[in-house]
């Protein structure tokens, strides 16, 4: 039988297999060359002390104790051309991981995309970033692959059920992913390495009988008597289906905008607001690692952080170690900030958005758009700051310790966000209450955070799509839309997810119901 073990070696010893070998063999008192194969199964970083730790929890082979290496497989998919057919609106990570999980269950995805292919919204990125052009269906949020495809691809959920991550992560291996990301306590896969997976599943998709259409926006959705009977894309074609599920991610306001008019039933939701700050990476692995250097066997350091600010959450959200900061705006005439790195983690700088948690009554002044008021509130924001950075794709910056003290910068140095950045003064880009719990909150970060306020680092405004401000509201059993037969509001868009692995664990969920509603 292998022998499971749990231990602390240094960043050394877990980087070097034959160094690791050599220090098991003296824990488990045989010699190295005994031991036969080492499986790793959880590593994580212990950087609480100063001579920092790995966590290793491992199975040691001995020489003749059965071994084989395993390889995970794809389930077995049937050829669906002729089964029945469900739309699933959206190629983000939920709308692709439904229509794995649709064919796995004999039925026949019709996939629809606002966006283009990986490769050709790579086009449109450079245009956002390098000419200030959005293009409404092909930008940072929208095209296959959804929101996550050029970001830094983390893998961590807050989702306790570890029988639901595990498969999606175990997909993503059996797509191309690392094995790395079963074993990381916090796995991610990076830009670079994403496109090729997304790419990988689309061509699955095609294989065994599913459709996928880019570059086909969804513009209206056939219902009567409160049932489902289809979709008519923005060319007017129609497609006719009696199952359809939404997953057109946080941004598709256009598709909330329809719902509302439609009156389907929809709720403003509560979501968070802030900056995306950046600080040189070094100064991060420092502090995270109490060390001067980082050293080659760690890696960029991430940090986590979240505080109380009156009785209001501020924290940390969507981190990027060695990461670049991306012009994320869904339409022109609005700035929005997020961030990607991309495998390695090997840019020199570190970013993360700063938010503070809003509450429905923060959308008083919007009132008017009864359940779309978040949505106004956040587009109001992200206006202001395209306004104010100079009308492109520049956003508005302050250095972080004039932010905390309302002055204007004297000068803001090169970041990472490739369109530019304008010095203003922040405050004027947020309600006066968001400001000041920012203000206090970055000076409560430096006292946890030795080194984090300072005058180096980068406030880039805003950070406003963190989750969606809108629920579409379902039966908790069915999933299916409280009003609406058929019609299964999925992902982030709708409320259900916050991240990739968990988008694409509720695009599996309304896949499930779907199969047993057909039953
Ligand atoms: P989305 O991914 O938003 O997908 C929705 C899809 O629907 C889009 O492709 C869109 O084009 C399409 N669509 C919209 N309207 C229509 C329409 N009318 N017709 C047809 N198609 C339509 N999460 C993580 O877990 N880890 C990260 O590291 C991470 N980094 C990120 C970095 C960036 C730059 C961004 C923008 C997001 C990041 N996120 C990250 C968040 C993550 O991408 C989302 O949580 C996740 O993609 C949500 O999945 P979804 O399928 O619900 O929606």
């Amino acid at each position: 039988m292998p022998k499971e073990l749990l231990l602390q070696v240094t960043p050394e010893i877990a980087a070097n297999e034959s160094l690791l070998k050599d220090h098991l063999s003296k824990q488990i008192k045989v010699s190295a060359q005994e031991i036969q194969h080492v499986s790793i199964l959880k590593r994580s970083i212990d950087a609480r002390q100063k001579a920092i730790k790995i966590n290793l929890k491992v199975l040691i082979y001995l020489k003749g104790e059965p071994f084989q290496e395993t390889k995970i497989e794809l389930p077995i998919y049937k050829d669906v051309s002729n089964a029945q057919e469900v739309i699933v609106v959206g190629a983000g990570p939920a709308g692709l991981f439904a229509a794995l999980q649709l064919i796995e269950l004999g039925l026949k995805p019709i996939v629809l995309e606002r966006g283009k292919d990986v490769r050709g919204r790579r086009r449109d990125l450079k245009a956002i970033n390098r000419e200030h052009i959005v293009n409404e269906d092909s930008n940072y949020c929208f095209g296959e692959g959804g929101a996550g495809t050029y970001s830094d691809g983390k893998l961590y959920t807050r989702s306790k059920k570890r029988g639901d991550v595990t498969r999606i992560l175990e997909l993503l291996v059996a797509f191309g992913a690392s094995e790395d990301i079963l074993v990381e306590a916090h796995p991610h896969i990076g830009t670079n390495k994403l496109p090729k997976i997304i790419e990988d599943i689309r061509n699955k998709i095609r294989e065994f009988g599913g459709q996928v259409l880019f570059e086909t926006r969804v513009s209206d959705i056939l219902v009567k008597n409160n049932e489902v009977e289809g979709i008519v894309t923005q060319n007017g074609d129609k497609i006719h289906a009696n199952k359809l599920i939404l997953a057109t991610g946080h941004s598709a306001r256009d598709i909330f905008e329809l719902l509302d008019k439609k009156k389907i039933l929809i709720e403003a939701k509560p979501f968070a607001l802030g900056v995306r700050a950046e600080h040189a990476q070094e100064l991060i692995d420092s502090i995270q690692y109490s060390c001067d250097f980082r050293g080659e066997h760690l890696p960029p350091a991430p940090y986590s952080i979240v505080k109380q600010v009156n009785g209001r959450g501020m924290y940390s959200f969507c981190m990027c170690p060695g990461g670049v900061i991306a012009p994320c705006a869904t339409s022109p005439g609005e700035v929005v900030t997020n961030g990607w790195s991309p495998s390695k983690r090997d840019q020199s700088t570190a970013n993360s958005g700063i938010v503070v948690e809003l509450k429905l009554e923060d959308f008083k002044p919007f009132a008017k758009f009864g359940a779309l008021a978040g949505m106004e509130f956040q587009k109001s924001i992200e206006q202001k700051a395209w306004h104010l950075a100079g009308e492109t794709q520049k956003v508005p910056a302050q250095r972080m310790i004039d932010f905390t003290k309302s002055k204007v910068s004297a000068d803001i140095p090169k970041t990472s966000y490739v369109p530019g950045t304008t010095s203003v003064e922040l405050g004027q880009v947020f309600p006066g209450f968001l400001t000041q719990i920012m203000r206090q909150g970055f000076q409560d970060f430096g006292k946890s955070m030795r080194g984090y306020l300072t005058n180096e680092a980068i406030l880039h405004a805003p950070e406003s799509r963190t989750s969606s401000p809108v629920r579409i509201p379902r039966d908790p059993m069915t999933l299916e839309h409280l009003q609406i037969k058929g019609l299964y509001p999925c992902g982030e868009g709708a409320g259900y997810a916050g991240g990739i692995i968990s988008a694409a664990i509720d695009g599996e969920k309304c896949a499930l119901m779907i199969a047993e509603s057909l039953k």
